[in-house]
Order: C-alpha cells, then sequence, then structure tokens
C-alpha cells in the first residue's frame, strides 16, 4: 500500500522565478518502493501554519535516471503549499513523500516505431518531460513532438533542457513554444492554445494524427481546448492521455452528497475497510459522506491526497457490495470495470460492502 517515507532533499534549483525543481535522495532500502513509472507522481505532506497539507508533484525525472527522484513545483497564486515549498524549501531538509503512483503513462517497447504528441502549459510539463525523456531512450525508433504554452520565455520551465534534448534527439524530437505574450511573426507561436489553434498546430506538424498516442497536461481550459480539437479530428479518447492537476468541481474540502438515483439502495451500509491486512468497520449513509471521509473520521489512516478525484492517491477496490463513484479524472476504464474506485468520491450503493485498500 501507498505510505509515506521521510526523504532528503538533495537539491533544490529554482527554475524560473516562480517554479523549483527538487531532487530526493533515495536510499537503498527504499530504493524499491520508490520506483516509479515515466508519468507517475508523489504526494508531499507538509505542515503549513499549523495545518496538514497533502499535494501530489508530478516527478519530471526518468525511471532510467537512479538514485533521485525530482518534481518541479510551481507557485500558484496565494497557494498554501506550492508558496511554502518555493520559497522555504531548502536542500539538506526532509520531507514527507509518498510512494510513487498515476496513469498518467504508457507501456513502451523498444521494437516499436511511433510518433507521440504532447501538449503542456506551464507546469504541466512535469509529467510530460518525463515520459518524453523516457520515450526517447527506450524507443530508439520513435519521435515525440511537443507544444508547450507559457506566458513568456522566461517563464518556461525546463526550456534548457529541452533545448538540450533537441540538440541530442535532433531527428526525433520537435518542440514548439507558444508564448500566451509571444511576438513571433508566425501568429500561431502566440496567444493562448485555443482550440483552433490546437488544431492549426496539429495540421502544420503532425500528419495523420487519427493514428498518435496524445498526452495533455496543463491549466483546464487548455486540456479542454486540446481534446476539443483532437475529438473534431476523429481522435478516438483511447488515444488520449489526459492529466488534471486541480479538480474541476471541488478545492478539497468534503463533497455535498451524491444524489441516490431511482430505485437505488438508500439506506445505511456496513462497509469493512481491509488496510494493510487488518479489517475495520464503518458505517457509511448511501447519501452522506464519502466512504473515504468515513473511515477518516473512524481514525484509520487511508491513504488521499486531492479529494477531488483527479489523483489516484485514495485508489482501493472494491471486493464485496455496490458502490457509486461521483467523480472520476484518475482512473483508467479498465481499472474501474477491475472493481478499483476512488474512495473518496464513493458512496456504498448495498447494505454491505468491502473496500481493500491493500488492492491499490
Ligand atoms: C496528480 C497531480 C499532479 C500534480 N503535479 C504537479 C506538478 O508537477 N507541479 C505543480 O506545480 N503542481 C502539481 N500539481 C498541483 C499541486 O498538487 C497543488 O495543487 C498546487 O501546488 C497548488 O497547491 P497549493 O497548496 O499551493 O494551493 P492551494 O492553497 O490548495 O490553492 C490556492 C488557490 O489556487 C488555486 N489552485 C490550486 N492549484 C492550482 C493550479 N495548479 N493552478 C492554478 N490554480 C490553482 C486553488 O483553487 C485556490 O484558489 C499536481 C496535482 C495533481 C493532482
Amino acid at each position: 500500500m501507498a505510505k509515506f517515507h521521510s526523504l532528503e532533499v538533495a537539491s533544490v534549483h529554482h527554475e524560473t522565478p516562480e517554479a523549483i525543481v527538487v531532487g530526493f535522495r533515495i536510499p537503498d532500502a527504499l530504493r524499491s518502493e520508490f520506483q516509479f513509472i515515466h508519468g507517475q507522481y508523489v504526494t508531499l505532506k507538509l505542515t503549513v501554519n499549523g495545518e496538514e497539507l497533502r499535494r501530489s508533484y508530478s516527478i519530471c525525472s526518468s525511471p532510467l535516471d537512479i538514485h533521485e527522484i525530482r518534481i518541479a513545483v510551481k507557485r500558484v497564486q496565494d497557494g498554501r503549499a506550492s508558496t511554502e515549498l518555493v520559497e522555504k524549501l531548502k536542500q539538506g531538509m526532509t520531507l514527507e513523500v509518498m510512494t510513487p503512483m498515476g496513469n498518467f503513462t504508457t507501456a513502451l517497447d523498444p521494437t516499436k516505431e511511433r510518433h507521440f504528441v504532447a501538449f503542456a502549459a506551464g507546469s504541466g510539463i512535469t509529467p510530460i518531460l518525463s515520459i518524453l525523456k523516457t520515450v526517447l531512450r527506450s524507443e530508439p525508433k520513435s519521435r515525440f513532438t511537443l507544444f508547450y504554452g507559457n506566458t513568456d520565455r522566461d517563464r518556461i520551465i525546463f526550456r534548457k533542457k529541452l533545448d538540450e534534448l533537441k540538440t541530442q534527439y535532433t531527428d526525433r524530437l520537435a518542440v514548439h513554444h507558444i508564448l500566451s505574450q509571444g511576438k513571433d511573426e508566425d501568429a500561431l507561436f502566440n496567444g493562448r492554445i485555443t482550440t483552433e489553434k490546437a488544431k492549426q498546430l496539429l495540421g502544420r506538424f503532425v500528419a495523420d494524427a487519427l493514428h498518435k498516442e496524445f498526452f495533455i497536461c496543463g491549466p483546464e481550459q487548455m486540456m479542454v481546448n486540446v481534446s476539443e480539437a483532437l475529438e473534431s479530428m476523429g481522435v478516438d479518447k483511447k488515444q488520449l492521455h489526459i492529466e488534471l492537476f486541480t479538480s474541476p468541481v471541488t478545492s478539497g474540502a468534503k463533497k455535498p452528497p451524491v444524489a441516490v438515483g431511482e430505485g437505488a439502495f438508500k439506506g445505511t451500509a456496513k462497509v469493512k475497510v481491509i488496510l494493510d491486512g487488518r479489517e475495520t468497520e464503518i458505517t457509511v449513509n448511501a447519501n452522506g459522506d464519502a466512504v473515504l471521509d468515513v473511515a477518516l473520521d473512524a481514525g484509520l489512516d487511508v491513504p488521499f491526497a486531492c479529494k477531488g478525484a483527479v489523483c489516484c492517491t485514495c485508489k482501493a477496490r472494491v471486493v464485496e457490495g455496490q458502490v457509486e463513484m461521483a467523480m472520476n479524472y484518475a482512473l483508467t476504464d479498465e481499472e474501474v470495470a477491475d472493481g478499483y474506485v476512488l474512495t473518496c468520491q464513493t458512496h456504498p450503493r448495498s447494505a454491505n460492502v468491502t473496500i481493500d485498500y491493500d488492492q491499490h
């Protein structure tokens, strides 16, 4: 099961005025627990002004670069955790870091010859950098095209790293910067990535989009715009990988109850929670708080982070009974079909339910 460990901060590098890149030293004893797949994230547990915060940050290093896990944190306006990290984190400090997780990834195969395309904006570059580096090193015949939106040149996170990679992989990596305050002679590279601009970029730089695999990560509106552009071009949803950093609906507080459908179970369910091999029974109202909130109120140390259905830290498997999720932006269709749920969104729909956090 996912667990927090104290990790030493090996390095802090100020990448742009608002963003830092943080390296964690992984002791030998924890190396297997911190093994990760390109595109995954870790969750940090911080105390800021007496308040415990859990925040997820994507890993920007490649799993092929051993001994260190690196993340990039961009300060958001009035952001509690990101401001604390960007302003105060120093080399040598320790942080509580949860073992890696996440589905924003794809299986790689060195024999394949593919063309991956990514749209990133701002800190959305972080998981995409990990994917891009891993693809270029693991699939020697594959190509990668990145469309990367930022306000201006000075705010481009990993600008130098991307330049180096372009030099190293001249024939296989293309990077197109789109700057909202840019003054390029070609207007296509100036302004925000709207649906129309995404279509034009794809039309000019990506032949045959119907047969590509796409990664999208950045502010919600950019992701909506790019998804719309791809859908209008006939790209199948199965070809899209999308990572949300913020929930479109909630800020992490307890959610209002979900409406219970006609004829569905409306009572109080006995929910057996399996955690670290131990079983605990909790009582959960069908139209009350989600299973995660009730389990936390009961004092169980169940894993969680965003509480807004965008990360999968609170994932568990339903092994008995019926449940319903209010939202899901993190689990794949296959995982849902296999009985996995985001417990921050899960409500019982039968009198007896068993949820296993050990089957993460
Ligand atoms: C799977 C996953 C991976 C993530 N990876 C990264 C990453 O690699 N780098 C990174 O910097 N962040 C990443 N995030 C976002 C990160 O977890 C925090 O949400 C972010 O740092 C803001 O936290 P905060 O405590 O500073 O802001 P809060 O105090 O929680 O929020 C302050 C205000 O800012 C708004 N806000 C919160 N997050 C954002 C945002 N991302 N953009 C704009 N406004 C926002 C809130 O709605 C609120 O109004 C990721 C999130 C998830 C779920």
